[in-house]
């Protein structure tokens, strides 16, 4: 497996990270807001995405995985779990990337039944696959096609995060 393509430069990626600060920064003035960062793809965008903020905000951070490879598994487990209570709170969830849904979809279950105030969902790179589960998606990066990709914190076989782009590998 190597990188065949470019798909978004860095400069198109933090172009639309400013954007999404921007109405996240609007639609949470005067209130409380918890990050959910979910590791490990997340790590850039909610670097890059903090740096842009200007609201009352804090970080958590949980730990899930579907993927063997480049391949789904079907079930999600969950390596880290947040260690904070998030009854009465607002969630806003940072994730890489949707493909079928099965990550946030359980993700969002899990965290519905510890009954925080509000949760919304930011996601980088939205792929176009047939089998969707539907998932309100508030603040959205960009829409993919269904490649496998890599960069700006994901990886293959735990290599490629750490590319400011984000590529094909095929
Ligand atoms: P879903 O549960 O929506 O099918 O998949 C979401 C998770 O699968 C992401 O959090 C990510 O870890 C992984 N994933 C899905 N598509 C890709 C991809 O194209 N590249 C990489 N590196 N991971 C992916």
């Amino acid at each position: 497996m190597k990188i065949t393509k470019k798909i978004l430069s860095e400069e198109q990626i933090q172009e639309r990270i400013i954007k999404l600060a921007s109405e996240i920064n609007t639609d949470y003035e005067g209130k409380n807001l918890i990050i959910l960062g979910v590791l490990k793809g997340a790590f850039i965008a909610i670097s890059d995405l903090a740096k842009n903020l200007n609201i009352d905000v804090s970080f958590e951070f949980m730990s899930i995985s579907s993927y063997e490879g480049s391949e789904s598994t079907g079930q999600i487990k969950i390596e880290k779990d947040l260690d904070i209570d998030i009854s009465g709170k607002n969630i806003l969830i940072v994730e890489d990337i949707f493909d079928t849904g099965l990550t946030l979809s359980s993700l969002i279950d899990i965290l519905e039944s510890r009954n925080p105030k509000s949760i919304e969902i930011m996601c980088m790179f939205v792929k176009s696959v047939e089998k969707k589960i539907p998932v309100k998606i508030k603040y959205k990066g960009f829409e993919i096609g269904s490649e496998f990709v890599v960069g700006y914190g994901l990886d293959y076989m735990g290599k490629y995060r750490e590319l400011p782009y984000l590529a094909e590998l095929s």
